[in-house]
């Protein structure tokens, strides 16, 4: 680390100290006194799912690009929280998993990567399939003197995974589960390549990757479980879901006739497609504020978001209940792409 660096990360933390102590007072509140927020969770705790979503969208983080100060300070907010709902790290070397962030524009000298690996064991540690949540916690920096907060995109993704992570923490589930906080999605998916290339992970175990990116900023209140065109076994279990779930559950965005609006390739959970992994995508409609500097904390749908969050707990109870089914949905690398006629 330069000293520059080390200067700017002080600054960064200082300021996120700031924004900690106005969490806590935030934190003591009863949910149904959080500001926009009107629905009781059954699975999850709204409050600091919240304020984390708060803090990685600050502007002291300044957008969290990887390899810079903020994306540093973003991955010790994420990894606080994973300590305090007593989560273990799935590497005998700790919460972080080296990601190799290359110099570009406007980063010439970036710093270390990482994704955040934690793992919630389940009735037969270290055997059998197991389930990955994953979120992106990087974004898109500052960009002509504007900071980029992504406060949906995708704070709120990792909000959700902390909240989805401490339920099965204090209700353990039956089969392993990994909790990862990726780095470099917005770059090109490096966080989750890098899962891909290290035998540490054992991917031959990993039954389904369900993946969050854009959770929170709904007004119609509508969440999408996008891949069940690839793996349409995977559809009822969620039909089942939606009947009863606090949000409008809906599917599709992920067949190659929706062109742009196909999400099968845009986010991390295409590298587990790719590897032949089944997953499931959930994320919101394009919002006037994606990849815009308005991606901020005060236009998230708070109520929404708690909805959503609550509903994903729902779908990792699901999945893990029938995990060795879906595990057989597993093909061989690649052959899902090519089948499906999708580009590369
Ligand atoms: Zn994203």
């Amino acid at each position: 680390m330069t000293t520059r660096r080390s200067l700017a990360l002080a600054a960064v933390l200082g300021l996120a100290a700031l924004l900690i102590g106005g969490g806590l007072l935030w934190l003591g509140r009863n949910d149904d006194e959080i500001p926009g927020v009107t629905y009781r969770p059954v699975y999850v705790d709204a409050g600091p799912m919240l304020h984390l979503v708060d803090v990685l969208s600050s502007d002291a983080l300044e957008g969290r690009a990887s390899g810079t100060p903020g994306g540093e300070a973003a991955r010790g907010f994420i990894r606080k929280r994973f300590e305090d709902i007593g989560l273990r790290p799935w590497l005998d070397s700790g919460w972080e998993h080296p990601v190799t962030i290359l110099p570009r524009e406007g980063i010439e000298e970036p710093g270390p990567g990482a994704n955040l690996i934690a793992w919630v064991p389940g009735k037969t540690p270290g055997e059998g399939p197991m389930l990955v949540v994953t979120a992106h916690y990087d974004h898109l920096g500052i960009r002509n003197g504007e900071i980029y907060n992504g406060a949906d995109d995708n704070a709120s993704g990792c909000g959700a995974l902390v909240a989805i992570a401490e339920y099965f923490a204090n209700h353990p589930p039956v089969h392993d589960m990994m909790f990862v906080a990726l780095d470099g999605e917005e770059i090109g998916f490096l966080g989750a390549n890098a899962l891909m290339r290290d035998p540490a992970i054992p991917l031959d175990r990993m039954a389904l990757d369900i993946n969050l990116d854009m959770v929170s900023r709904s007004e119609a209140g509508e969440l999408y479980a996008s891949g069940l065109y690839h793996f349409p076994d995977l559809a009822p279990m969620i039909t089942k879901i939606a009947a009863t779930a606090p949000v409008r559950l809906l599917t599709g965005h992920d067949r190659p006739e929706d062109g742009l609006n196909d999400w099968t390739l845009q986010s991390d959970h295409a590298v587990f497609f790719k590897a032949g992994i089944p997953f499931l995508y959930f994320g919101v409609e394009d919002h006037p504020g994606y990849h815009q500097p308005s991606d901020d904390f005060s236009e998230i749908t708070p109520d929404f978001y708690v909805r959503a969050a609550d509903t994903l707990v729902q779908v990792v109870l699901a999945a893990d209940a029938r995990l060795p089914q879906i595990y057989a949905l597993r093909r061989a690398p690649d052959a899902a792409v090519q089948q499906e006629g999708i580009p590369e």
